[in-house]
């Protein structure tokens, strides 16, 4: 059905800090929209008037060559609104709202660092939690999805690491492996890696036996009705451990100390569980597999005889912690002292303003529907926290609740 033309106009800020561009609605918006900024971005540093739906970078946007009495940069520099670093669930949701709010964010997805492009989900297979997929998706086809979706809507993404960033004067900067930008605010979501036991055969497994998150794979077919094993002695060991046995015939607990770190709680569940088994003094050695390639069991040496014992169990799940992300932001952000990202109660804002912290790296999450949710809480702060300071539509309109 045609709808009606509708024609909307956005006002940029006009402060002489330049953070806002434009304003828009996501929810329910006009057909066209045209948006008069001052602000400098990749496609000039003049003012720009702009028409929506504008999918394509430069080619439906009309330059208007207007005196500027306040020009952003004097220098000319190119000033970009966002960028985001990261391209887990948390970076493309970001991108996906920044996008779609027309703040055409930049996304450096990592290369290397921090894991591959496209994040955590791209080392597992069924992800079948996220809304929308009745039959599960594999975490890559879901990641692809949501890089596409980003881009249809306008985020410019760069296959890159950032190498290194500079928040502690505005604009910020951000060097990655190929170029140096310049920006108003930053979206920090480059997640955190689980630790690993680095076995002899965990690379054959991974994914295939080995997994780093029971709370996500201990469901799937491969470890229903089987035993599994859990290394680790701490909280995250022992509920990984007792969730397990919803679904595992046994699990073995297999903890390097002579004692569990686990609180105390946790600690008396575990060990009162009768389907629970904790092997004290263990180390976990490597993995074993069949005759057909499939992971069967897994050898233990004791540490406090040097004897070794093969295990029988069809899963091994590590639960020795994650590490955050976080090293590009150590000295600049406050963190706390295990890394993560302090951020604002129930807000993505970190100590600095105009930077934001989503997904894995700001707080330890159990699955990534609260990092989809903080991608988009971390856009809505950019918004609230922009368009309160700097624009009184903007403002308005947030409150009224029309917004991303
Ligand atoms: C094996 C496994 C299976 C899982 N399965 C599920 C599941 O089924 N359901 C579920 O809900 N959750 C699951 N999870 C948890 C889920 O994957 C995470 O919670 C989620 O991926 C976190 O998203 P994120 O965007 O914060 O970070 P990540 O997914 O960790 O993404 C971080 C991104 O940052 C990038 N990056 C890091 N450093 C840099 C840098 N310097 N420059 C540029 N980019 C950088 C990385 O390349 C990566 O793209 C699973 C986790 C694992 C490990």
């Amino acid at each position: 059905m045609a709808a009606s033309p509708k024609i909307g106009i956005g006002i940029a800020s006009v402060s002489s800090t330049h953070r806002v561009s434009a304003a828009s609605s996501a929810l329910s918006p006009p057909s066209h929209l045209f948006f008069l900024t001052t602000t400098t971005t990749r496609r000039g540093s003049s003012f720009l008037l702009r028409q929506q739906p504008n999918r394509t970078r430069s080619s439906d946007s009309l330059r208007l060559r207007v005196s500027a009495t306040s020009s952003p940069s004097s220098s000319g520099e190119i000033i970009e609104n966002v960028v985001i670093i990261g391209s887990g669930p948390a970076g493309y949701t970001a991108a996906i709202y920044a996008a779609r709010a027309n703040l055409k964010p930049v996304v450096f997805e990592g290369y290397q660092m921090g894991g591959v492009p496209g994040g955590q989900l791209m080392t597992t297979t069924e992800v079948e939690n996220f809304p929308g997929f009745p039959d599960g998706i594999t975490g890559p086809d879901l990641m692809e999805r949501m890089r596409k979706q980003a881009e249809r809507w306008g985020a410019e993404l760069y296959p890159e690491d950032v190498e290194s960033l500079s928040v502690k004067t505005a604009p910020f900067t951000v060097q990655s492996s190929e170029r140096k930008v310049k920006c108003h605010s930053i979206i920090y979501a480059t997640g955190a890696t689980a630790k690993r036991l680095r076995l002899p055969r965990e690379e054959e497994f991974w994914s295939r036996g080995i997994s780093a998150c029971a709370i996500c794979d201990g469901a799937s077919p491969l470890f229903k009705g089987q035993v599994l094993a859990v290394v680790g002695g701490g909280d995250t060991a022992t509920e990984e451990a007792l969730y397990l046995t919803k679904y595992a015939r046994h699990v073995h607990l297999l903890v390097r100390r002579d004692q569990l770190r686990a609180s105390k709680a946790m600690q008396d569940r575990v060990i009162n569980n009768p389907n629970i088994t904790v092997h004290y003094n263990t180390e976990t050695v490597d993995v074993l597999s069949n005759t057909k390639g499939q992971m069967s069991g897994i050898l233990l040496r004791r540490l406090d005889t040097g004897e070794e014992t093969e295990l029988e169990a069809k899963g091994l799940f590590y639960g020795i912690g994650h590490s955050p992300n976080s090293q590009l932001l150590e000295g600049q952000v406050e963190l706390d002292s295990s890394g993560y990202v302090l951020v604002r109660e129930g807000t993505s804002n970190t100590s600095v303003e105009g930077v934001f912290a989503a997904g894995d790296v700001q707080v330890m999450l159990w699955n990534f529907y609260p990092s989809f949710n903080v991608g988009i809480n971390s856009v809505k702060s950019y918004w609230f926290d922009n368009c309160v300071s700097y624009s009184p539509i903007c403002h308005s309109r947030t409150m009224n609740g029309d917004k991303l």
